[in-house]
């Protein structure tokens, strides 16, 4: 029997102001990101579930299971991405370049895709097997695993994600994450997945 726990961030709390703030990650990594996983241990418990690694849950459960261990890997990582700004660079740079023209444009369409998800959810950046990358939004717990996709990049658009913050203006807490991506995280991302 497997029990999730809830990871430790890696940084302080006061690390990612002005983005996001101190009381902003104490209720969404201390209260939320655990709700989640109190929620899927119990739910696990006693199913075909219950000895399995994360993310074969999240590739093959359905409704309240599948909803909880969804979010259990979209919030860890989520919150992994963050810490000192770091330039994008390498590979995933010119993967971007190459099809979005400038990482700017890139960043602007993603953004516009958060913005554009109607209710709570999650906008992705995520590759193919090909390296191909693709912007997608997915509603509550949605995750592109489930779609074959291999996720690289994500930004919670659920309100508990910024309304401390930001209140109602979405564009401004997805705008100000771009202060806090650590590239070279996502970059790895990319290169343990694509470089096989
Ligand atoms: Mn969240």
């Amino acid at each position: 029997m497997i029990t999730f726990c809830l990871p430790q961030l890696p940084y302080d709390y006061e690390a990612l102001k002005p983005a996001i703030s101190a009381e902003t990650l104490r209720y969404h990594h201390d209260k939320h990101h655990l709700a989640y996983i109190n929620t899927l241990n119990r739910l696990i418990k006693g199913t075909e579930f219950e000895d399995s690694e994360l993310i074969d849950i999240v590739r093959h459960s359905k409704g309240t299971i599948f909803n909880n261990a969804a979010q259990v890997w979209n919030h860890t990582f989520y919150f992994e991405q963050f810490g000192v700004y770091t330039p994008i660079q390498g590979q995933l740079a010119e993967q971007i370049v190459r099809q979005w023209g400038t990482v700017d444009k890139f960043k602007e369409e993603f953004v516009a895709a958060g913005v554009s998800q109607f209710g709570s959810g999650w906008v992705w950046l995520a590759c193919d097997k090909d390296g191909e990358l693709s912007i997608l939004t997915e509603s509550n717990a949605g995750n592109p695993l489930t779609k074959g996709y291999i996720p690289l990049l994500t930004f919670d658009v659920w309100e508990h994600a910024y309304y401390i913050d930001y209140r109602n203006q979405r564009a401004d807490y997805l705008n100000a994450l771009w202060n806090i991506i650590d590239w070279r995280i996502i970059e790895d991302r990319y290169m343990f997945f694509f470089d096989y």
